[in-house]
């Protein structure tokens, strides 16, 4: 009988579940351990929703018990839940330490620790936080979101628009408003999808800031003005800045990061660097340039296959090739803006990408994130 290969994954969402759920599929005699701060799955793509529609959705629909849920069917030789947080990483001694000092080993690790927001760290959920009280972590921003008559969002990307065309929609009589420090929205996307998306929000009255960023840190219910970098200031009770993730990677050796702190893999979604051997990363925290969920779904196979050929030796190793940008982007429940990356470039109709994504695809977690529910 042979020992089986010991495989540590760091992370409990899209990637860390996918991967883990996809090696004990195709990899046989292997033990998988995963290592996550979050007990719970959080079907983030659904929060500009879940946070400005309080009963849109049932929690239970967005919100599952990771072990139960995915990992069921797995006898504890096969896999092992782990809820707690990575402090640090010894990749000589393979090891992982854990908050509380535990010390894991590993044969192959994958880090999955993915990305946080700086509206996480402000009390609102439009990822997973770290505290073990989501639901109760959501029930107070949608308290904060309700009580407050002025909101500003900070940021252009989807995350914004999609959050500032939800509240407007919700909430008629608040005014909302996106600050944006790039001249257009969606700066990622071409100019007939970025006025679009201003004539979408427009029509649902938010008001929009170009070529300005916010000051602002946070607030709480509180009216006082929020400073811009141009000089001037705007009254809000509420600031929602959604300008981009910071990755979950304080735990990883800076040597392996790059300035901004992602980590930094080949297109093999392996970490190459001297006296490391054997640790792979996939999702939000790697210098992959596609911070998507829908990426994640390849990174994942492209992993497994190189964790396949590394212990087996068999099969050809696979390279992550990223795909044109698509980009879907509901703004309310009636429009949205979706730019087909892989179709030209093609800007879809405003009421078919409310017709897919607004009503369909945010009530349907498993079709988007790709995991297998057991
Ligand atoms: C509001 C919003 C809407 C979005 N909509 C879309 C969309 O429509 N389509 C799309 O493709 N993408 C979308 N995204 C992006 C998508 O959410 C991310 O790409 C995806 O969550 C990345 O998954 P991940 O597994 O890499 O990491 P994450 O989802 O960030 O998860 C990381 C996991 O690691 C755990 N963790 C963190 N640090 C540690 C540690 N030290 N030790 C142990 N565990 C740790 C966390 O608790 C968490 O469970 C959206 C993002 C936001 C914010």
């Amino acid at each position: 009988m042979f020992e089986k290969v010991n495989i540590v994954v760091i992370g409990g969402s899209f990637g860390g579940i996918g991967v883990a759920q996809n090696i004990l599929a195709s990899i046989p005699n292997v033990k998988v351990t995963l290592i996550s701060t979050s007990k719970d799955w959080y079907f983030n793509i659904a929060a500009p929703r879940l946070l400005s529609w309080p009963n849109s959705t049932p929690f239970e629909k967005l919100i599952y018990p990771i072990k139960e849920n995915f990992f069921s069917k797995y006898s504890a030789a096969q896999f092992e839940f782990i809820h707690g947080t990575a402090a640090s990483l010894n990749t000589s001694a393979k090891t992982v330490t854990l908050s509380d000092s535990q010390s894991i080993s590993y044969s192959y690790l994958v880090i999955a620790t993915g990305s946080h927001t700086p509206a996480v760290d402000l009390g609102i959920p439009l990822k997973q936080s770290a505290t073990d009280s989501l639901s109760g972590d959501i029930q107070s921003a949608q308290k904060r979101i309700a009580d407050a008559s002025s909101i500003v969002i900070g940021g252009s990307g989807a995350v914004a628009i999609e959050m500032a065309g939800e509240l407007a929609e919700a909430y008629p009589k608040k005014c909302v408003t996106v600050v944006s420090a790039s001249t257009r929205l969606l700066p990622m996307l071409g100019e007939k999808a970025s006025a679009l998306a201003l004539k979408s929000l427009s029509n649902l009255g938010v008001k929009v800031l170009f070529g300005v960023r916010a000051l602002e840190k946070g607030r709480n219910g509180k009216k006082e003005p929020i400073a811009l970098d141009n000089g001037k200031v705007i009254e809000a009770d509420l600031y929602i800045p959604a300008t981009g993730v910071i990755p979950n990677s304080n735990f990883i050796p800076a040597t392996l990061l790059d300035a901004l702190g992602f980590l930094i893999i080949t297109p093999e979604q392996k970490v190459s660097s001297p006296g490391v051997s054997a640790v792979y990363g996939i999702g939000d925290v790697t210098t992959s340039p596609s911070k998507m969920a829908v990426a994640v779904t390849q990174q994942i196979a492209v992993t497994v296959a190189n964790l396949k050929n590394d212990i087996e030796k068999t099969g050809s190793r696979k390279a992550f090739q990223p795909g044109k940008l698509t980009m879907v982007v509901p703004i309310g429940g009636k429009a949205g803006v979706a730019q087909m990356g892989d179709l030209g470039g093609i800007v879809l109709w405003s009421w078919l990408v409310a017709l897919i994504k607004g009503n369909y695809f945010l009530g349907v977690p498993f079709m988007i994130s790709g995991l297998k529910k057991q």
